[in-house]
């Protein structure tokens, strides 16, 4: 059997970060499986379905790292199909038409509340062929009377509900639109979906949908439930996921990062798109519900910070610098930057904040370090560097070094003494990497025009 699975979100909103899991458990399946991952779009809901929020969506995926291979399947396009469903169900006796009006139907609920019993449709016209003419109605699907449905699910395990839970519920309004739990089956079997997997909001849905599948002639596919994560609406994890991407977050990081919210390989943290292609599957998935932690997300973005090519991770955080009003091309400086750079930040909007003086000299000096630092005395010692820089044939932290170490000796000063005015020029404060590397990273030119701006401090 080849495994197809399906991300089934709504276009009434961006992806948050539950639905992305959801989306990347999918994925990893499909791709562990050597299966199909398809996108479809569950648009029913017209008031509030939107086209930005599809191409939200689609963003979104594509960015991750998982486009889909085939979709988006939009359900509107699909009404004609739903309706065929409807009337070969009725056909073959699996459904029927109701009649009973709104009023009938709340009086039924309103007895059944008052004599303690939960409500449940009757049934009363499922075996009914007294059908009136020119009224409107609803068309219910027959649920099974007795017995129980069990669903042996990948995460939940085996779960079991009495049909005498269940009735037989509206697959079409009187106004001739399908219902949720209608449409989702007749789509899953068309699409001959093998592995339906979402949260476990929808265990409920799954015992409705079970019956409508077989009375379609279809088995039911295997489900995998995933249990729900913990604190998403507090500390910003309700945010969508352009939200992410937009403070900074990589989308290696967050897949990562979400990888592990329900599903385990040892105690590894860390793992790259093709490890969890390989070690991903349903064994490993929890059934207890994970906990949205911030700050381990920060942790993990900072490690992918670290671990992604320079070249890759400056591409990624060129928009960053644009949107600053910074003017970057990714060349060798932008890449040298990222890797002096790299450590000092979580996400790459701090990379931005950090970095922010070696694309604009519009920054205020440290008034405390300038105090402590740049003293008058050495301003012999600071010219003869800038003489020095000025004649480096090989502009690299190592020659710089060399000079900076020969004129301490000349002037008889600590490395330190050299090195602090250094960074508050470049800077304007004391706190950056290794001086040497950093007066290396800059333009000659620009070290020189700063040197000579922070002269004037001391
Ligand atoms: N549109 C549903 C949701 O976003 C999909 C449920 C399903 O996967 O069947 O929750």
């Amino acid at each position: 059997m080849s495994v197809r699975v399906r991300f089934a979100p709504s276009n009434t909103g961006r992806l948050h970060l539950g639905n992305v899991r959801t989306a990347l458990f999918n994925y990893l399946f499909a791709r562990n499986q050597g299966g199909t991952f398809i996108l479809r779009i569950e648009d029913t809901d017209r008031a509030r379905s939107r086209d930005e929020y599809t191409e939200a969506i689609t963003d979104a995926l594509e960015w991750l790292g998982m486009t889909p291979d085939e979709g988006p399947i939009f359900q509107t396009d699909r009404m004609d199909r739903y309706r065929e469903a409807v009337d070969r169900l009725i056909d073959e006796g699996h459904a029927y038409r109701c009649y009973a009006t709104p009023e009938e139907l709340e009086a039924e609920r309103e007895k059944a509340i008052a004599e303690g019993r939960k409500p449940k449709y009757s049934g009363k016209w499922r075996d009914r062929t007294d059908h009136p003419e020119d009224q409107p109605y609803t068309v219910r699907i027959k649920m099974p009377q007795e017995g129980q449905i069990t669903i042996d699910d990948m995460v939940q395990g085996e779960v079991t509900v009495d049909v005498e839970e269940l009735d037989d519920f509206i697959i079409m309004r009187s106004d001739g639109t399908p219902t949720y739990n209608f449409v989702v089956v007749v789509d899953d079997a068309a699409m001959e979906i093998s592995h339906v997997i979402r949260g476990d909001d929808h265990l409920n849905n799954t015992f409705r949908q079970v019956p409508v599948y077989r009375a379609l002639g279809h088995e039911p596919p295997r489900f995998a439930h995933l249990p729900l994560i913990d604190g998403l609406s507090k500390r910003g994890g309700s945010a969508s996921i352009q939200d992410y991407r937009e403070q900074g977050y990589l989308s290696e990081a967050l897949v990562n990062y979400l990888s592990r919210l329900g599903w385990s390989h040892g105690d590894q943290e860390l793992f790259s798109h093709d490890e969890l292609v390989e070690y991903f599957g349903f064994d490993s998935v929890g059934r207890s519900p994970s906990n949205f932690d911030r700050d381990k997300l920060d942790w993990v973005n900072s490690e992918w910070m670290k671990k992604l090519p320079a070249s890759e991770l400056a591409e990624c955080w060129i928009p960053f610098l644009e949107r600053k009003g910074f003017d970057v091309e990714h060349d060798e400086q932008l890449v040298a930057i990222v890797n002096l750079m790299r450590d000092r930040a979580k996400t790459l909007v701090e990379l931005t904040e950090e970095s922010s003086y070696f694309f604009s000299a519009d920054f205020d000096y440290d008034q405390k370090a300038v105090d402590k630092w740049m003293s008058a005395d050495l301003k012999p010692a600071i010219e003869a560097l800038i003489e020095g820089l000025e004649e480096i044939d090989d502009w690299n932290s190592d020659a710089i070094g060399t000079l900076y170490r020969a004129v301490g000796d000349e002037y008889d000063l600590g490395l330190a003494k050299l090195a602090q005015p250094t960074r508050i020029s470049l800077t304007g404060s004391t706190s950056s990497p290794s001086v040497f590397s950093l007066v290396a990273t800059f333009d000659r030119d620009e070290v020189i025009r700063r040197l000579h701006a922070g002269t004037e401090l001391l």
